[in-house]
């Protein structure tokens, strides 16, 4: 048994790629979806080795129609397609990662992102200031006595925690 997804080329939705899948990431409207289905449909009905197809398609757990089902069809008839992998989005650390695996130069956003982590794990990473709340609250940890600058530092942020419900300075 020949078919299209062992042997691309031979069947006739091969030359009509655009009506059997959508490229990842691109979201068509739902009447230009069911335009394109309709229009996969017609095909596959023509097709020899239909029912073969919808089956292998549906042990492959594959997306996009195959043998006149979608993915939609083929997830209530039990066999759900297996879920993609989401490209890390745009605006995180992962994102610049992303970006960098492509050989592009990061955008703004991934950039911006992957600053600010690499502050945050910087700072969580050195041992708090005297003269802040974490300062105090590492004195306290120590079991010791906090030091004049972190008690009033810590006294500030509680007032500023009633006063506003954070204690981060305004
Ligand atoms: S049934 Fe449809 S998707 Fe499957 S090989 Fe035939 S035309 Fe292509
Ligand atoms: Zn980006
Ligand atoms: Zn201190």
């Amino acid at each position: 048994m020949t078919h299209r997804l062992t042997t691309p080329g031979l069947m006739a939705c091969t030359r009509y790629p655009d009506l059997f899948s959508t490229p990842d990431g691109h979201r068509v409207s739902t009447s230009t979806y069911q335009a394109r289905l309709d229009a996969a449909r017609e095909i596959c009905i023509e097709c020899p080795i239909m029912l073969a197809c919808r089956d292998e398609a549906r042990q492959l757990r594959a997306f996009g129609v195959w043998g006149g089902e979608d993915d939609i069809e083929r997830a209530s008839a039990g066999f759900k397609p297996r879920q993609r992998r989401q490209p890390a989005q745009c605006g995180t650390e992962a994102g610049a990662r992303r970006h960098r695996l492509a050989q592009e130069k990061p955008c703004t956003i991934c950039l911006q992102a992957e600053t600010g982590a690499q502050r945050l794990r910087k700072r969580r990473a050195e041992p708090p200031k005297c003269g802040t709340r974490r300062g105090y609250q590492r004195h306290r940890r120590l079991g010791e006595d906090a030091c004049e600058p972190c008690r009033i530092a810590n006294t500030e942020a509680d007032r500023r925690l009633r006063a506003t419900g954070t204690t981060l300075a305004a």
